[in-house]
């Protein structure tokens, strides 16, 4: 019966891969669930939680710093809106398009909905590449985005925050716009400044929340991250802060990348050089291939497009922590941490294992936290943010950070409990998939056919 829901899925949008590998994972944990619960099939819940309230497309056209006109696709994914406004973040990066928006907008449907904050799922963004471009351009671009982005969103409707591409120049940006465009200053975006209506923790919380997952998994076999080697990628927003908690917990790291390549010190990561990555990725917009320059000791690889596996996963560890994109461990690279002594995964980034990479984790009984749970922190700590903003209060930097600490603690519990009520016991994959289908499918029955 799932595989013919999904067969019609898949003749609807034949070109988007990454929305029908993530709808597939999703609805292979929920076969279970329909047997044992008929009345989501009867209401056709997985019908209609495959297919979005609504998307919009729009031009953006935006003048370089030369004066020439440029053209780029803005979208929005308004995907599911039944226990909240629509949240999720906005992406700006070339390979953007729709099918990708459409699979980070379903995983944002499950991983609101495990939070347990009232949020409902979306995401959004352009091909637009900030690489390489002056503020000035980054802030033409963003106002331009805005003014038809503007009329989609608001704090009750639709709540955008951050994702590859965009932190917090652009969220300065788009808000900036959209004050003056609605003449109210509200909190329509999340990861906002700490003096014009964000919340501590929020650049933090993706990376933090992450490591807070990855402890609580690590406790269930009675470890910690204490003396653990990481492999970690990405130098962007998720993967520093998730270095940062890795680095507080006597973890050691050994591995962060760009898009180019990547660095191995040997000798870790330590306070001083992930404040000069920090430096260099948030302030200079340089190359992590930089980083070799300052600590000689450590090995810079570039990427190679010849090879088939990313060499990153290929050296001895106990903790993988993705921080990157999409599908960037493949079968054959999770088979490389397996041999390396790898045991334990946490996700930062969304899907970044291809289905048969997952399989592999999942047979070699490893703790393997999916991101939709595992990366939920950001999310989560947005829902604060939203909180705040209504609340018009600012709490302070502990009280959120243990907010979140808590919120990570009660995902896993969550996770546990619905892959164990389901006969999976120890599969986080069906655990998280579970736990958050059931709030929103509950919740789109309470409310009729819409
Ligand atoms: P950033 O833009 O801050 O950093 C992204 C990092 O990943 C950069 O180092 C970038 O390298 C690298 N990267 C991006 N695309 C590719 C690619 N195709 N191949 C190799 N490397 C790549 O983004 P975030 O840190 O915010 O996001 C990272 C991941 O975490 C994404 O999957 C995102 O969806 C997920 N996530 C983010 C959340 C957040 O709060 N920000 C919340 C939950 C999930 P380069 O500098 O060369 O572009």
């Amino acid at each position: 019966m799932i595989d013919k829901i999904y067969q019609k899925v898949a003749e609807r949008d034949p070109n988007q891969p990454e929305f029908l590998q993530a709808v597939r994972e999703v609805f292979d944990s929920l076969e279970v669930v329909m047997e044992k619960r008929p009345i989501y099939l009867k209401h056709k819940i997985l019908e209609r939680i495959a297919e979005p309230e609504r998307v919009i497309i729009f031009r953006v056209p935006w003048m370089d710093d030369n004066g020439e006109i440029h053209v780029n696709r803005g979208f929005r994914i308004q995907m599911n809106s039944a226990i909240g406004p629509y949240k999720g973040g906005l992406r700006f990066h070339p390979s953007v398009n729709l099918g990708i928006l459409k699979f980070l907008a379903f995983e944002q449907v499950f991983k609101n909905s495990l939070t347990t904050l009232p949020m409902g799922g979306g995401k959004g963004g352009s091909d637009f590449d900030p690489k390489g471009k002056s503020d000035n351009e980054v802030m033409r671009f963003c106002h331009s985005f805005m003014t038809e982005l503007f009329r989609h969103v608001g704090p009750n409707t639709d709540v955008p925050a951050g994702d590859i591409g965009v932190g917090g120049r652009e969220i300065g940006y788009l808000f900036g716009m959209y004050k003056k465009l609605r003449m109210e200053f509200t909190g329509v975006l999340t990861g906002k400044g700490i003096n014009w209506g964000g919340s501590y923790v929020r650049p933090e919380a993706t990376g933090y929340g992450q490591v807070y997952f990855a402890a609580e998994m690590l406790k269930t076999r009675g470890d910690t991250f204490e003396g653990k080697t990481c492999l970690v990628s990405g130098s962007g927003n998720v993967s520093q802060y998730c270095t940062e908690k890795v680095i507080q917990l006597g973890g050691k790291v050994v591995t962060v990348s760009d898009s180019n390549g990547y660095i191995y010190d040997e000798e870790g990561l330590d306070a001083d050089k992930l404040k000069f990555i920090k430096d260099l990725k948030n302030v200079r917009r340089g190359r992590i291939k930089e980083y070799t320059g300052k600590y000689p000791n450590a090995v810079y690889t570039p990427v190679d497009p010849n090879l088939d596996y990313n060499p990153l996963w290929n050296h001895k560890a106990d903790i993988a922590l993705p921080c990157a994109t999409q599908n960037e461990i493949n079968g054959k690279d999770a088979q490389h941490l397996i041999n390396n002594g790898v045991f334990c995964i946490s996700e930062g980034a969304n899907m970044p294992t291809t289905p048969d990479g997952v399989e592999i984790f999942l047979d070699a009984g490893i703790l393997y936290g999916p991101g939709k749970a595992a990366n939920a922190g950001g999310v989560s700590t947005s829902g604060l943010e939203m909180s705040q903003n209504s609340l018009r209060l600012n709490w302070s930097r502990e009280e959120v950070d243990q907010r979140l600490h808590t919120i990570m603690k009660n995902i896993h519990k969550s996770c546990v409990q619905a892959a164990e009520a389901f006969g999976m016991a120890g599969n986080y994959v069906a655990g998280a998939n579970i736990a958050g289908f059931l709030k929103v499918a509950d919740a789109m029955i309470d409310q009729g056919v819409v």
